[in-house]
């Protein structure tokens, strides 16, 4: 049994998740001691309970010490359970896109289509991937490693209730190599900015929009930045923004209403921080790298990021701990590739 300390540098709930997929994918047991130990509130929340059982619904494995608090747990995984459609019921307003995190790792194992359908969950929330930065950056980069992961949001979700609904379809059967290190400066930029139709007569979801827009155009770096507006069904009001940089690379930025937030500042701390990255001449955002340290581990190649953090160094040594294999971090140009 492999033992993990899941207080270990981040010291967060991604050890957990990353952990479980790759348990499943490998078929080795584990024990997380120390669960999410630099978290101010330790131990599984919901989100991390909804995920690991579904991970242990889709690979028939028993689990010892899921649930909510818990600061310890085993997964002893078994087979691909061969369900074809999976579903996930969060009840919270747990974040769908980390929920989505493990059953994807444990999915590039599966060599047959799959079908995840998520009920409840929030599609925005803060420190998370929104579902809009799951289909637009993520799955654009893991699709050059071969993964086809199509993400359909038929409900969105917001805070405090949650209620989205997600439609995923993954198919893992063309996995390859891929480098993700070139940075072309004539890409363009695109965005979805989203409010609860209950925020529509407050212009909401089109002043984060405006505000973006203004902020990069004036940064004069892109030309035009087309930003698609929504207004959507919700069981709570909500909203939130996603940019991207486009072309070959990988850049995204994202940001949240929350109450008292203006919707500028909104738009306008998503398009600074996706300025930020563009300055950093990278092809993998700083989020984003992280979550594709277990991609680069089953498929090869190298990705070029913004900037090397605790959570891309805390996937790297839980990755290590599975498979028989060796990253190589060169921190001055920020590169992340398999040491041969
Ligand atoms: P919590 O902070 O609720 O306890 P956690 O401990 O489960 O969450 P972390 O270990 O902090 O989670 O992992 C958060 C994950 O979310 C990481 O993979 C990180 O890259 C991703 N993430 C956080 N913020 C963003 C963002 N704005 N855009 C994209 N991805 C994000």
């Amino acid at each position: 049994m492999i033992v993990i300390n899941g207080g270990y540098h981040e010291g967060g709930g991604q050890i957990v998740r990353t952990a479980v997929g790759l348990s499943a994918l490998t078929g080795k047991e584990i024990r997380i001691d120390n669960i999410r130990a630099k978290r101010p509130k330790p131990g599984l929340s919901f989100q991390h309970v909804c995920a690991v059982n579904a991970v242990a619904q889709m690979c028939s494995a028993r689990t010892k010490g899921v649930f909510v608090g818990s600061k310890s747990m085993e997964f002893l995984p078994g087979k691909y359970a061969g369900l074809k459609k999976i579903k996930v019921k969060i009840p919270t307003a747990g974040s769908i896109g980390l929920v989505l995190q493990p059953l994807i790792i444990a999915a590039l194992g599966v060599k047959e289509k799959i079908i995840i359908e998520i009920e409840g969950g929030a599609s925005f929330g803060k420190w998370a991937p929104p579902v809009t930065y799951i289909q637009n950056v993520f799955c654009r980069a893991i699709s050059a490693f071969g993964c086809d992961v199509k993400v359909e949001v038929l409900r969105h979700g917001f805070y405090p209730k949650g209620g989205g609904l997600t439609h995923v379809e993954i198919d893992m059967r063309d996995l390859k190599r891929a480098d993700l290190v070139s940075f072309c400066e004539n890409a363009g930029v695109s965005g979805v900015s989203v409010a609860s139709h209950d925020l529509e007569r407050r212009d909401v979801a089109r002043r984060q929009a405006r505000s973006a827009k203004k902020i990069i155009h004036d940064a004069g770096v892109f030309e035009r930045a087309p930003i698609d507006t929504r207004y959507v069904n919700s069981v709570s009001a909500g909203s939130g923004i996603v940019l991207r940089i486009g072309g070959n690379m990988f850049l995204g930025a994202s940001s949240v209403g929350e109450v008292g937030k203006r919707a500028e500042d909104v738009g306008g701390d998503a398009a600074f921080e996706l300025i930020e990255e563009y300055k950093m001449k990278a092809c993998v955002d700083k989020y984003l790298c992280d979550q594709l340290i277990p991609f680069l581990a089953i498929c090869g190649g190298s990705i070029k990021t913004s900037e090397i953090t605790k959570h891309t160094e805390t996937n790297i040594w839980v990755v290590e701990k599975f498979m028989e294999l060796a990253f190589c971090v060169n921190i001055e140009n920020k590169i992340v590739s398999l040491r041969t």
